[in-house]
């Protein structure tokens, strides 16, 4: 990842806890919540996601979003429906 792309991570309110939080070995729904708090107080949330979905990021949560909430925004519901239209 490109330096200038991220500098906004030294602003992020997740420098400071366990990175297991927000990539879990065993990812929990407890987990998600804790790290989801993380990011529901940070500057630079917009930033975040923002990056995590151009860079398609499959692991860990960025933006307060999960791997499978990000590829739900990527495809947003109905998509294979107008699809096969
Ligand atoms: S939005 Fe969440 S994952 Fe992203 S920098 Fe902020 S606290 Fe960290």
């Amino acid at each position: 990842m490109p330096l200038e792309e991220t500098g906004w991570l030294r602003r992020g309110a997740c420098r400071s806890s366990d990175p297991e939080l927000f990539f879990p070995l065993a990812p929990s729904s407890a987990q998600e919540r804790r790290a989801k708090a993380v990011c529901a107080r940070c500057e630079v949330l917009a930033e975040c996601g923002a990056y995590a979905l151009r860079a398609g990021e499959t692991e860990g949560i960025w933006g307060g979003l999960t791997p499978q909430e990000r590829r739900r925004s990527r495809f947003p519901a109905g998509w294979r429906t107008r699809a096969s239209a």
